[in-house]
């Protein structure tokens, strides 16, 4: 009889950026949902959750993906809670985020492959040739050798998850990658790229890579990582028009400080106004300009202002719930009608 294994994965309690972990659950019954899912524990006081003398905290299941790499196996994305199993452990923000069933999400994520603390591809000492032809770039001198393995099999990893991942790019910077994960729910889409996180983090142990997601690896001409937010809503798509879109544009504007607290760490280092950026401190949107914080596609102008809109200023170490909801809350300030 064949045994299944749940790989139950939650983010834990270090800051500012959380941690994914992960253990294994053996099950006889093959799991079909969420719901033969039962909830866990694990030891929160090694991971920054909870003291040793009160250490136990509880993961309730809240998604379900089948696991590509593994025989008989599943991933269940995990929220942490208190011993109690009802109340959220204070590093759960996903408990507490808005969510909207028919606004509509599509991540960039954008990182480097790392070997002995350097991207893949550059030489020990010093610096390979400045940026140009490695976006989207084809040939050993461009992308080095093991790097378009690990996108392609992450990329097939994510497709056997049932995640919509929609497409891979070779970014700017030499040793630099990006995946795009679209879905519908603020939930839905930040749980499917953690777990993409998670999937790439897990496959590159075998090459003796690491995932580098910090937004600046590295100071002077070479691009940051960021994780532009594209999103809609239903009226962004159904009714949109160009009233609207100022009014959300001024509700944009009003709250950058509070975009740029949930929008990731260090974001200062890589929202300088170059590189394609916007400076940390100032708003604009421009219709397919990628130096605005907010880039607006041709086809939304075309279409009655009517689609969606590009927040490009997330980084790419920024946690998916807190960007999207932080959209989210942004949009329900501007009325509809
Ligand atoms: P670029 O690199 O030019 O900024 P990408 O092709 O990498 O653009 O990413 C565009 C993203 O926009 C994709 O993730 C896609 O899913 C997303 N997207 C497309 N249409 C919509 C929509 N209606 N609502 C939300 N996101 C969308
Ligand atoms: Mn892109
Ligand atoms: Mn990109
Ligand atoms: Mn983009």
């Amino acid at each position: 009889m064949a045994k299944y294994k749940l790989e139950y994965v939650w983010l834990d309690g270090y800051t500012p950026v959380p941690n994914l972990r992960g253990k294994t659950r053996v099950a006889s019954e093959e799991p079909k949902s969420l719901e033969d899912c039962p909830m866990w524990g694990f030891d929160g006081s090694s991971t920054q959750q909870a003291d040793g003398s009160n250490s136990d905290c509880m993961l309730k299941p809240v998604a379900f993906y089948p696991d590509g790499g593994r025989a008989n196996a599943f991933i269940v994305m995990c929220e942490v809670m208190m011993p109690d199993e009802v109340t959220p452990h204070p590093s759960n923000f996903r408990a507490t985020i808005i969510d909207d069933e028919d606004a509509w999400f599509g991540l960039e994520q954008e990182y480097f492959l790392f070997h002995n603390k350097r991207p893949l591809g550059w030489p020990t000492d010093g610096f390979p040739d400045p940026q140009g032809e490695y976006y989207t770039g084809v040939g050993f001198a461009n992308v080095g050798d093991i790097a378009r393995e690990i996108v392609d099999e992450h990329l097939d990893l994510c497709l056997a998850a049932g995640i919509n991942h929609e497409g891979i790019n070779a970014e700017v910077a030499k040793g630099q990658w990006e995946f795009q994960i679209f879905s519908k729910g603020s939930k839905n889409c930040a749980d499917d790229m953690w777990i993409a996180r998670y999937l790439l983090l897990r496959l590159c142990e075998r090459y003796q890579v690491d995932v580098e997601w910090h937004c600046k690896p590295f100071l002077g001409d070479w691009n940051g990582s960021g994780m532009h937010c594209n999103f809609s809503t239903k009226h962004l798509r159904e009714v949109g028009g160009k009233d609207y879109f100022m009014k959300l544009m001024d509700a944009f504007e009003n709250n950058i400080e509070e975009h740029i607290a949930a929008y990731g760490p260090d974001n200062q280092l890589r929202l300088t106004g170059l590189h394609e950026t916007q400076s940390i401190d100032k708003f604009s949107w421009g219709i397919a300009d990628r130096g605005a914080s907010i880039r607006v596609p041709h086809s939304f102008v075309n279409n009655d202002y009517k689609g969606y809109l590009e927040d490009r200023r997330p980084n790419s170490q920024g946690d998916p719930y807190q960007i999207c909801s932080r959209v989210l809350k942004t949009i329900s300030e501007v009325p509809t009608s």
